[in-house]
């Protein structure tokens, strides 16, 4: 599975975008489809067998601990070269609360060369019924370019909205940007544990939502600096998801979709996916503007995904 997986990666067809200005890359990756389109509703995961509980393991995987509590394993269906799984050995629910210390300690372990990944139970978990993080290669990865041009001296479109400014803690917001981000910057372990927290308690009271909140993250490590990419969401997946006919779009956006490599399973979606149709999903996807505008108290965004 990992071999044919892998030979599949390299045969993956990719087209850069523009959404909203800033350069994404499309991925036609018919491995994906499985997740993809996987069924997440409460009725088909508890019917089915839960393909990370060690139990379902193919026989002849293995797997490296990472702590006393999780195994890091190979996706064979990856989407980035050195794609990880990394599965906690319990079968315990999807739930960031508690776990932002262990993607900040296995991003500092993997390096700067891989990126960490949360996908929420509602934000593209294809196993919401258990907990596990992702790694994969970072190079090329969209979002960090457009944040370093952001960080560099003029001629960007990119303007940053300083939330805290810190000795050891700086968040600051993108504007305007295709999707709402929020980035936090720190060398303070504990610092960004205490700001997510709260990020979090705040994001609850805004959306009003029973479990937890709609989000991706994505971490990376520049020592001594991590760098948290946070997306708070509106919905898991567009509506062009689900009906029928040549307007159908099978995707299905997760922590890498947001961070600008959108993946599609299917070649004719994939053709038929324009920069215009990329940006209209990312839009509906996201969190409303004017909710998150309001929230942060940031700046409107002019022309932007509001609506
Ligand atoms: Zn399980």
């Amino acid at each position: 599975m990992l071999r044919s997986g892998e030979d599949a990666l390299a045969e993956v067809i990719s087209k850069r975008l523009s959404a909203g200005g800033h350069d994404i890359i499309a991925q036609f990756n018919p491995r994906r489809i499985i997740s993809t389109a996987a069924r997440v509703d409460r009725t088909s995961i508890e019917q089915r067998p839960c393909f990370l509980c060690v139990d379902h393991l193919p026989p002849e995987e293995m797997g490296i601990p990472f702590g006393d509590e999780w195994v890091v394993l190979c996706n064979p269906s990856p989407i980035r070269p050195n794609h990880l799984s990394i599965v906690y050995r319990d079968h315990v629910p999807q739930a960031i609360a508690g776990r932002m210390e262990t993607l900040l300690d296995l991003s500092r372990a993997l390096g700067s060369a891989y990126l960490v990944l949360y996908n929420g139970p509602e934000c593209g978990a294809s196993a919401p019924d258990h907990l596990h993080l992702q790694a994969c290669a970072r190079d090329g990865l969209p979002v960090d370019a457009h944040i370093r041009s952001l960080a560099g001296s003029g001629g960007g479109k990119l303007e940053r909205v300083v939330l805290a400014a810190q000795p050891e803690l700086e968040v600051f917001v993108p504007r305007p940007y295709y999707v709402q981000l929020i980035v936090a910057r720190s060398r303070d372990r504990g610092a960004i544990g205490r700001w997510f927290s709260s990020m979090m308690a705040r994001l609850r009271d805004l959306t009003a939502h029973p479990s937890e909140p709609l989000i991706n993250l994505v971490v990376v490590f520049d020592d001594p600096v991590w760098t948290v990419y946070l997306y708070p969401r509106g919905k898991h997946r567009p509506d062009r998801f689900f009906i029928q006919g040549p307007e159908q779009l099978t995707v299905s956006p997760a922590s890498l979709d947001m961070a600008g490599i959108l993946v599609v399973p299917i070649e004719a979606h994939f053709d038929r996916l324009s920069a215009e149709v990329a940006g209209d999903i990312y839009a509906e996807v996201t969190l409303p503007e004017e909710w998150f505008s309001v929230w942060l108290t940031v700046p409107p965004h002019p022309g932007g995904t509001g609506g």
